[in-house]
Formats: structure tokens, C-alpha cells, sequence
């Protein structure tokens, strides 16, 4: 261990949204820190100022936040390391450079932007084996310099890189890779206006924020390459590299804009569940123990090391990610699913505002009855309108109520049944108590709730006797009442619509389909 306490980094550029890549980088530092008891910290690498905003950066960090990742420091949080955005720490990059220069690390580079595209131009005409920089000014003689510096020539500072040198590197995760470094040119560490790129400025903030684990795509293992070698050069240890395969597409292809969501915020506005998202990207690369899929965050960290990050590439499966929604949605107990699912119903259902205050309890038995039949908080608003308005019967409804010729009948006659008071009272009439006290759904052998109210169970033993007395098959005459009540062919079992809607509400419409005829 580099340092006492282990100090691991997110580090995005505010240049886009927060995507599916970067929340599973983010993830699993984070993991990695909160598991081995260490720090987890942002920091903005924001030196593309040209394509840096605010709002990029809001984006990122609303979309960690919806995950549920937290920082110990970074934006809006502050922290001993700081300042935690590189364009505030300009300064530190100039004085490493500085050092650099001095120890012979780095050099003045004073090619104009039009010779090194020569310079390219040229390798690829030739098919040349090595692409880059030719080393133009890398020896220099002080009067060649003062020439340029005369001239008003402003220079890049590129970083000397050891023409043929073999490194034996460890990744945490692809283990012992050897590298050398003829196949690497001179970067460019700071450029002409003082600002640095990435593979500089990243380093000398490792340094200074003394991190210890570095986790990211792949992407980035040959800028590790060139990183270690800046380390060594400053005299620094270089933290711990674990680099992560892509995630790829069901077909096994570089996931594209095509395949997911690139933005985290749209899976927060589709009203996908933040823990059940959360618990798939971690997937995307590390399993938890056995065969165990959902874990929560806080197994997650449990069980979280960085060498157990798989070495070849995840597939992203959206039928998964959503059958993973689902099961969260199943286990939230039916209060708090209400609660996450209210921004989404009440744009489209105005009386659920007015139902969540006076009727919690009835709302939450709509939501119980639709846990098995929902991924996404955003699904529940299309399936729930019959319970508000009286609803236009689908085609399938229409083919329930019309499948037996004297279907319409049977609904005028039960119809004619509730009246006389065999059902509780409809919402928004006083239910005070039916609600509190009877659980949906219903289940079948379900012992019987002990209570003054027509529950679900004592409806369907009077609806029962009187299918009997009507001489009908109870199958046929179950479809086209519960097409008639909520005008489909889905949704919850017959008694539970019955005992939702109450008794005006379903004689209302038993009477309207069946008068339609
Ligand atoms: N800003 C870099 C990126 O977003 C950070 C890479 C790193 O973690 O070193 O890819």
C-alpha cells in the first residue's frame, strides 16, 4: 500500500452527460473506496474548455446522485485536497512542468500545428510502422531555442519519453502486460496557453490528492503507460491500475447510442428504480457471490474488489436491466413504491394528487396490485386511468363483453346485485378503515381478514353464489364483468377490481356497457 488510507477517484470531463461507461467507472471506485474503508472523490477534468459546461457537470453529478454515489470530496463538497476542478489548478500543472524541464524530463517543443500534420501526413504516406511526433526538438541547442523564443515562438512542453525501454506493468485486473515505449511519442504535456492535457494534469493530481487505485476503461491503458513514466519522472509512486473491458452490445460490438440510454437522467425521467439500475451496472463486469444477481448497495460493498472485476467484456441487455427494475419494484413495499411512483402519475392523473391525500391507503392497494405487472415507476400511470374515469372499453373488452350473447344481461343482473349493497363504497366516497384494513392483492387461500367490510374474498363468495343462481359458468361470466369495469382484458383479478372500485362505481358501469348494447 502507497499510502496508509486508499484514495480512489471518479474523474469526468464535464462534456456530456453521465453515461452507462462512466457511472460504471464511477461505481466502482466508489465501491472499491467504501469497501476497503478509504475516500471516494470527484474531481472535474475540465481542460477542454471548449467543450466543458455547466451544465454538463450538473448532469453528471445529478446522475451519481440518483445512483445513490456519494463523494467524500470533490464539487459542492470541498475537501483537504482541493481545489477539485484542474482549471483551478493551473498553477500546480506550470511548477511541475517547470520541474520537469529542469530535470531534462521534458523539453520545449516550438513545431507549428502545420508541421506536425506534415510530419503525419508523411508517416501515413510512407505506412510508417510509428505514428507521432518525430522528436523535431527534442535536442535542441539553447541557441536554437533563443531563436524561437526570439522569434516570439510560444512553446508546448512535451514530455521526454525513453526511446526503446521495456516495462513489465501490473494491472489489478489484466495482470502482468509488458509495454515498450518505442511505440510511444514525446506528448504534450502543457500547451502554449498554459493549460494541460490529460495524461499531466491527471498525474500531478494523483499526486497531490494521493491516490492509490486508479479504475477506468481500458481505454485508457496506454495513457497508464505514459503515466507511470511521468510518476517515475517526479519521483512519485504511481497508484495501483485496474483497467476495465468495454461494455458491448448484445451482439458483442462497442455499445452505441443505439444500444442504451447515453444519458443516467433518462433512466431517472423513464422512471427507472435508481437501486435497480444501480445493481445492473455493477453486474456489467463483477459478480457478486454464487449466483446472486439483486444484492444492495450495501452487500455490494460487502463483497467488492477490484481484482474481482472480470477480465473480458460485459454485455449490456436492456430485457435484463429491465427485468432487474422489476424485481425492485416487487420488493418495495407498496408505500414507498407509491411515493417513487407519484411524479410520474400525477401529470396524467390529476385525481391521484387529491387520492394520495385523502385515500393513501386505497392508492396504495392500486400499487400492490400492479407490482407484478410493472418494471418501471413510468409504466404504472397507462395502466391505472380506469380506476379514475369510467374507460372506454379496448377491442379485447369488447370481445369479453360480446364473446356470449347474453353477456350484457349478466352485467345489468349483477349490476342489479351490488345495488342492494354488496360491495364497500367507491373513492371517493368515505372508505375510512376498508382500505386500512384489507391488503392487496388478494391471493387465493388467503385466510379471511376478520373485519366488518366487504373484503375481496367475501365478494368473491357472494359473486359465486350468485353466478350460481344465474346459472352461468363462472369462467364466462368473470371476462366480460371485469372488461366492463375497466374496459381491457389486463390488469388486476375480478375481486380486487370490485372491492377498488366499490359498489356505485361498478354498478355505473355494468349498467353503461351493458344499456350500449
Ligand atoms: N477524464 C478522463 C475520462 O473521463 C479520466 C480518465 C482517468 O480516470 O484517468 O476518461
Amino acid at each position: 500500500m502507497i499510502h496508509p488510507t486508499p484514495r480512489l477517484r471518479f474523474a469526468p470531463s464535464p462534456t456530456g452527460p453521465l453515461h452507462l461507461g462512466g457511472a460504471r467507472t464511477a461505481m466502482y471506485n466508489w465501491a472499491a473506496a467504501r469497501a476497503m474503508g478509504g475516500a471516494f472523490l470527484l474531481r472535474i477534468e475540465d481542460t477542454d474548455q471548449a467543450r466543458s459546461t455547466e451544465a454538463s457537470l450538473q448532469i453528471i453529478l445529478a446522475g451519481l446522485r440518483w445512483l445513490g454515489i456519494d463523494w467524500d470530496e470533490g464539487p459542492e463538497q470541498g475537501g483537504a485536497f482541493g481545489p477539485y476542478f484542474q482549471m483551478q489548478r493551473l498553477d500546480r500543472y506550470r511548477a511541475a512542468a517547470e520541474r520537469l524541464l529542469q530535470s531534462g524530463h521534458a523539453y520545449r517543443c516550438y513545431c507549428s500545428a502545420e508541421r506536425i500534420e506534415a510530419v503525419r501526413e508523411a508517416q501515413k504516406a510512407q505506412k510508417s510502422a510509428f505514428l507521432g511526433y518525430d522528436g523535431h526538438c527534442r535536442e535542441l541547442s539553447p541557441a536554437q531555442r533563443a531563436e524561437f523564443e526570439q522569434r516570439g515562438v510560444v512553446p508546448n512542453v512535451r514530455f521526454r519519453m525513453p526511446s526503446e525501454r521495456t516495462l513489465r506493468v501490473h494491472d489489478l485486473i489484466l495482470g502482468d502486460v509488458e509495454v515498450n515505449t518505442r511505440d510511444f511519442d514525446d506528448w504534450v504535456m502543457l500547451r502554449p496557453d498554459g493549460v494541460p492535457l490529460y495524461n499531466f494534469a491527471c498525474v500531478i493530481d494523483d499526486i497531490d490528492m494521493k491516490i492509490t487505485h486508479v479504475v477506468r476503461g481500458n481505454e485508457h491503458f496506454q495513457n497508464g503507460i505514459k503515466q507511470r513514466l511521468l510518476f517515475e519522472a517526479l519521483g512519485a509512486e504511481c497508484p495501483l491500475y485496474a483497467h476495465i473491458p468495454l461494455i458491448l452490445n448484445k451482439d458483442g460490438k462497442k455499445l452505441s447510442k443505439r444500444d442504451a440510454d447515453t444519458n443516467m437522467l433518462d433512466y431517472r425521467d423513464k422512471g427507472f428504480p435508481p437501486e435497480a439500475v444501480f445493481n445492473y451496472i455493477a453486474l456489467l463486469g463483477w459478480g457478486f457471490s454464487g449466483d446472486r444477481d439483486v444484492f444492495s448497495r450495501e452487500e455490494m460493498v460487502q463483497a467488492f474488489r477490484i481484482e474481482s472485476i472480470g477480465k473480458s467484456g460485459a454485455k449490456f441487455d436492456e430485457e435484463k436491466l429491465r427485468w432487474m427494475c422489476g424485481e425492485y419494484v416487487r420488493r418495495t413495499p407498496p408505500p414507498l413504491l407509491l411515493a417513487r411512483a407519484l411524479p410520474w402519475l400525477t401529470p396524467a392523473l390529476p385525481a391521484v394528487v387529491h387520492a394520495a391525500r385523502t385515500h393513501a391507503a386505497w392508492l396504495e392497494n392500486v400499487v400492490a396490485c400492479y407490482q407484478e405487472r410493472i418494471a418501471l415507476y413510468g409504466e404504472l400511470g397507462d395502466k391505472i386511468g380506469w380506476l379514475f374515469a369510467d374507460p372506454v372499453l379496448d377491442d379485447a373488452a369488447k370481445k369479453n363483453v360480446d364473446k356470449d350473447p347474453a353477456g350484457r344481461s349478466w352485467l345489468a343482473a349483477y349490476a342489479a346485485h351490488l345495488e342492494q349493497g354488496a360491495l364497500p363504497p367507491s373513492w371517493p366516497a368515505d372508505r375510512q378503515g376498508v382500505d386500512e384494513v384489507v391488503r392487496l392483492p388478494s391471493k387465493k387461500d388467503q385466510p379471511e381478514v376478520a373485519c366488518a367490510f366487504w373484503t375481496p374474498a367475501r365478494i368473491e363468495a357472494d359473486c359465486r353464489a350468485f353466478v350460481e343462481q344465474l346459472g352461468v359458468k363462472f369462467g364466462s361470466f368473470v371476462h366480460p364483468v371485469r372488461a366492463a369495469l375497466t374496459g381491457t382484458d389486463k390488469g388486476p383479478g375480478l375481486f380486487d377490481v370490485l372491492f377498488l372500485l366499490g359498489a356505485e362505481t361498478c354498478a355505473r358501469r355494468l349498467r353503461a356497457v351493458s344499456d350500449a348494447s
